[in-house]
């Protein structure tokens, strides 16, 4: 008899029958159900046959958690162990991990890193016995990818791959806060292309396209990591300089003018050139909120524009 046979008969004395049944049903579902003691060491092993989500676990069994995962990850699961034992609660915890993250894996499961979700929950004490918790391992890989595109397509727009508007203010609300909080700089650049209804009258919608997607990629190349681009309609994009002052975001704008002046698109015949507008302005100690100051760069955009186009105008009244 096995620990798990001999907890369910503990649990209900009353029926084998019953326990015949759990037991089948629990050795026939796709997903692993590991025992595991208070030590960290794998005691028993129920069901995850399936090979197409999981690798074969009886070669965990009898062995221990340290001696098995890398020393952080056998940690975490340890202390997951030790606290559904300690306070008779379930715990839940995801975790991803690697063919190579287990010692001694047959690797006949799924190839590449895989995500799982974890349910820990305790079993029922014997005396004189060493405490044990069940852990159920559900592969968990597709929910994840599906959840990160889901994440994506939500917060990304599709022509020019960078953030959509909604997500954009997302981002300059965060930014916003963290600058205030550490007073430090924060600035911000509002971008549209000059005559941008001549290009797609010209030269078509697609090309239109084109250089909305240029652009994006301009200001990917040119800007830092940590600098936010957001589309926030048509042909007018914003940018969020974090730890950037209003005399370096100039400079920032400046760069991309010249970029965005030098874009050549190839349509057939024709090489398509276009230029750009941009306003430029640093977060000020009035400031509630990131829309003043995407605003007052707002105002400069348009000053930009009715003072000849393809030029960076910046907001001076922001403090530097
Ligand atoms: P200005 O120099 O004053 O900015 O002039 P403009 O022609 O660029 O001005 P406006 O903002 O009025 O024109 C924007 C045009 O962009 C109008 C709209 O038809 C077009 N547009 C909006 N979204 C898209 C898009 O996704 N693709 C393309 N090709 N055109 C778009
Ligand atoms: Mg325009
Ligand atoms: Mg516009």
């Amino acid at each position: 008899m096995n620990d798990l046979q001999r907890t369910l008969l503990t649990a209900l004395p009353e029926d084998a029958a019953v326990v015949d049944q759990i037991h089948a049903i629990a050795s026939a579902i796709p997903d692993p159900i590991f025992v595991i003691d208070y030590n960290g060491r794998y005691v028993n092993l129920i069901g995850g046959r399936e090979r197409l989500l999981y690798d074969s676990g009886e070669t965990l069994v009898g062995r221990y958690l340290r001696d098995i995962f890398p020393p952080a990850i056998a940690d975490r699961f340890l202390a997951a162990v030790r606290r559904a034992i300690n306070t008779q609660v379930l715990q839940t915890l995801e975790y991803t991990l690697d063919n190579g993250q287990v010692a001694g894996s047959r690797c006949d499961g799924p190839p590449g890193p895989q995500w799982f979700e974890a349910r820990v929950a305790p079993m029922r004490p014997h005396l004189g016995e060493i405490p044990t918790a069940v852990w159920l391992a559900l592969n968990i890989t597709k929910r994840k990818a599906m959840e990160e595109e889901l994440k994506r397509l939500a917060s990304q727009d599709p022509l020019s791959e960078v953030a959509n508007r909604r997500y954009f203010f997302e981002l300059g609300h965060k930014e916003f806060l963290r600058a205030r909080r550490h007073r430090r700089p924060l600035s911000v650049l509002m971008l549209d292309i000059d005559h941008f209804k001549n290009i797609n009258d010209c030269f078509g919608h697609a090309v239109g396209d084109q250089a909305i997607r240029a652009l994006a990629d301009v200001c990917r190349t040119e800007l830092r990591l940590c600098d936010h681009i957001g589309r926030l309609g048509g042909e007018e994009f914003a940018v969020l300089l974090p730890e950037t002052r209003l005399d370096q975001a100039a400079l920032v704008g400046e760069r991309l003018r010249t970029r965005i002046a030098g874009i050549r698109l190839a349509t057939g015949d024709d090489e398509v050139r276009f230029s750009g507008s941009i306003g430029v302005a640093g977060m000020s100690e009035d400031d509630d909120n990131i829309e003043c100051v995407l605003q007052r760069a707002d105002q400069c955009l348009y000053e930009a524009k009715r003072s000849g186009r393809n030029r960076v105008i910046t907001d001076l009244s922001s403090d530097p």
